[in-house]
């Protein structure tokens, strides 16, 4: 299922003393099966323009396609456009409100006007794929959980609509660093096991290039790089001019560069500079 992004503009509070125009002319389609990691330093337009991508704010120009569909042709059916792609919302738990962890889970599937037996069978799945036992949490308050158990349940509640494409706006934002591993572990293994395309916006360019086959970074509301991991954090110089960071291997990278280590450009993974520099230090000995 193909989302297509053509020529979007967005504009806040248009017309208003505080008007400001937050996307222009966004262009980009995003493949079946793709992971899209969305990067931009704070204001850049992340934000708005992933809640595009289910109907939740409305091009003040341009158009969205999800699945073909345009969201602004009144024919769209919008629930169905709501079923098919899923946002998570940067601090998601904060939309908690149910009684219990299951009813909570349970609260789309139920609009969706499932029976009993598949929204069961729904929320003990999307338990599962954010794991968190059911049997010792289904019937305990939201609030009696730690912020990384309320922030898991809360994409389990989106996971529960099995949507094909799930947007996660900083899914990792305000989380320790362990939180943040289970995070970005379970998103990870989402993609693997269901193929479901995900886009996830993130300012950690360590987080995106572990993660994702696609970068696409924003910048004062328009896209400013597209293309792999590889090809935009080669772009070292450009990345930092914008005032975002590059991943820590490129960095790395670099600095050893300098100093002479004969490692490759394009590097971007730890695990690949590992291989790098046993490989260049290897060179360097049967030179000496
Ligand atoms: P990001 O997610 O990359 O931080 P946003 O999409 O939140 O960026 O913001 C893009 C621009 O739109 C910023 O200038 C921001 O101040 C403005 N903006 C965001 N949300 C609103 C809103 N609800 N009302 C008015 N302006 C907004
Ligand atoms: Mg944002």
């Amino acid at each position: 299922m193909s989302l297509v992004i053509e020529n979007v503009n967005y504009v806040y509070m248009s017309g208003g003393p505080y008007e400001t125009h937050a996307l222009h002319d966004i262009s980009l389609t995003i493949e079946d099966g793709e992971f899209v990691g969305l990067i931009g330093h704070t204001g850049s337009g992340k934000s708005t323009l992933v809640q595009h991508l289910n109907g939740l704010l409305k091009p003040t120009s341009g158009r969205i396609l999800v699945d073909g569909l345009d969201l602004s042709d009144k024919a769209t059916d919008k629930r169905a456009i709501r079923r098919k792609v899923g946002l998570v919302f940067q601090y998601p738990e904060n939309q908690l409100f149910e009684e219990t962890v299951e009813k909570d889970i349970a609260f789309g599937p139920k609009n969706l006007g499932l029976d009993a037996a598949e929204i069961d069978r729904r929320v003990r799945e999307a338990m599962r794929r954010v794991a968190i036992d059911y049997d010792a949490i289904h019937d305990r308050s939201v609030f009696e959980l730690s912020g990384g158990q309320m922030r898991r349940v809360a994409i389990a509640g989106v996971l529960a609509m099995e949507p094909q494409v799930l947007v996660l706006d900083e899914p990792c934002a305000g989380l320790d660093p362990r939180g943040r591993e289970e995070i970005l572990g379970l998103i990870r293994a989402l993609h693997r096991e269901s193929g479901a395309t995900i886009v996830m916006v993130s300012h950690s360019m360590d987080d995106v290039a572990s993660l994702a086959g696609r970068v696409i970074v924003m910048n004062h509301g328009r896209v400013a790089m597209d293309g792999t991991p590889r090809e935009v954090f080669a772009r070292g110089e450009e990345l930092r001019a914008i005032g975002l960071d590059v991943p820590q291997a490129v960095e790395l990278a670099e600095r050893l560069r300098e100093r002479g280590l004969d490692i490759p450009q394009g590097v971007y993974q730890m695990e690949e500079l590992r291989a790098a520099i046993a490989a260049a230090v290897g060179k360097g000995k049967r030179h000496a």
